[in-house]
């Protein structure tokens, strides 16, 4: 299986400046790749494989007007290509919908290096093609300082997988892939069900609660900030609309860097949060987790609900969980979304028709009394051990 890391980088900038460059090419030739294969397809003829593609950029490349793309390493050209095919072949197998063009505003910029040209040490990270000069100590241009010392994995048996190079709108950041072995443990014979709340972002069938982050003080204090950034800015644009076009202020930039520093510093509280959680249920060593299967998708479409399922990071913490738990040999099950895991009665199985959301006891009329979250939690563990009882 792979890992990935995500480490920022402190280029200079000179390196600043070229990395908008490589970004700027690998768009172009995106939006490029895009446009023929459109026209193609609404020509109603094949699909033109990424190979093809190559050998037509090769020919590009010796007109005049498009000489400028020399000045690019060939994989990162040849990435784009890869890129924009695979969206069309994502929309072809259903997967997505009809891919757009990537616009200088609002795509990410990013590139990609090949996987086998890129080298790491504990402190650097050395890409192709930055420096242009055709000096001695060219390689040493092509050097970009690591933000974090030693936290991406160095050595001659390291293999590196898609290399990518991106821009988050504050910094530039390095992520790539490296195969990691698994590391099995020593279980112990219980396994453990989880339940994902508003409340309380995680309820165990042990009745061990993780509190919701978003409930803290910070967190309340910094989306508060948020909000009042937000309404200064929109008053901003307001003030500066000028016969109903918008005029950028030096203080509409500043106000719009500060915003999206907030975003981010919520979201890496967040994170954290949630992998401190996952770390401390693994610790524990259970032999199966049993999630249920949110279809955070499918509630993403009631507007409220969305905000919280993105502000409890569901999504994120299911797909980190489920990492873990291939990496330590744990089982991780997820539970069908049709199963009624708060409704059905954990010792009698009799479905309570009548839960309401609010409602945060379960009452049955067998006498079970319950706390809602810590019942749902025990009847997903009770699902996977049914289920997998053959196994087990
Ligand atoms: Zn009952």
């Amino acid at each position: 299986m792979y890992k990935t890391y995500k480490v920022m980088l402190v280029p200079n900038n000179k390196q600043i400046t070229r990395f908008f460059r490589m970004a700027g090419a690998a768009r172009y030739i995106y939006n490029w790749v895009l446009a023929e294969q459109r026209d193609n397809y609404k020509n109603g003829k094949k699909f033109i494989r990424p190979f093809e593609m190559m050998k037509r950029l090769t020919k590009l490349k010796e007109l005049q007007e498009y000489s400028w793309l020399n000045e690019f390493s060939r994989d990162l050209l040849n990435q784009a290509i890869t890129d924009a095919c695979n969206a069309f072949i994502r929309f072809f197998e259903r997967i997505n919908h009809y891919p757009k063009f990537k616009s200088k505003r609002k795509s990410k910029p990013s590139f990609a290096n090949k996987y086998n040209k890129i080298k790491i040490s504990a402190t650097h990270v050395t890409l192709e093609k930055i420096s242009l000069s055709a000096r001695q100590n060219k390689k040493i241009k092509n050097r970009i300082r690591l933000a974090e010392k030693g936290r991406i994995p160095t050595g001659e048996k390291i293999e590196y997988y898609n290399p990518r190079i991106y821009f988050d709108g504050l910094n530039w950041w390095l992520s790539v892939s490296v195969k990691v072995e698994t590391n099995k443990m020593d279980l112990t014979e219980e396994g453990i069900g989880i339940d994902l709340g508003v409340v309380d972002l995680a309820v165990t069938s042990e009745n061990k609660r993780y509190a919701n982050i978003n409930r803290t003080d910070i967190v309340i204090r910094l989306e508060k900030k948020l909000k009042r950034l937000q309404r200064q800015l929109s008053k901003k644009f307001e003030m500066n609309k000028v016969e109903g076009r918008m005029v950028i202020t030096k203080n509409i930039n500043k106000l719009k860097l500060q915003i999206l520093k907030l975003h981010k510093r919520l979201r890496n509280i967040r994170l954290n949060h949630i992998r401190k959680v996952i770390n401390e249920i693994i610790n524990r060593k259970p032999r199966f987790i049993a999630m249920e299967d949110l279809n955070v998708k499918l509630m993403m479409k009631n507007k409220h609900r969305a905000k919280q399922i993105q502000r409890q990071c569901f999504f994120e913490f299911r797909n980190l969980m489920e990492f873990k738990c291939k990496l330590f040999g744990i089982k991780f099950i997820l539970v069908n979304r049709y199963f009624p895991s708060s409704k059905k009665c954990s010792q009698c199985k009799v479905i309570k028709k009548d839960l309401k959301g609010w409602m945060r006891t379960f009452k049955c009329i067998c006498g079970n009394t319950i706390n809602r979250d810590y019942h749902a939690a025990i009847n997903l563990k009770e699902w996977a051990i049914n289920k997998f009882n053959s196994t087990y």
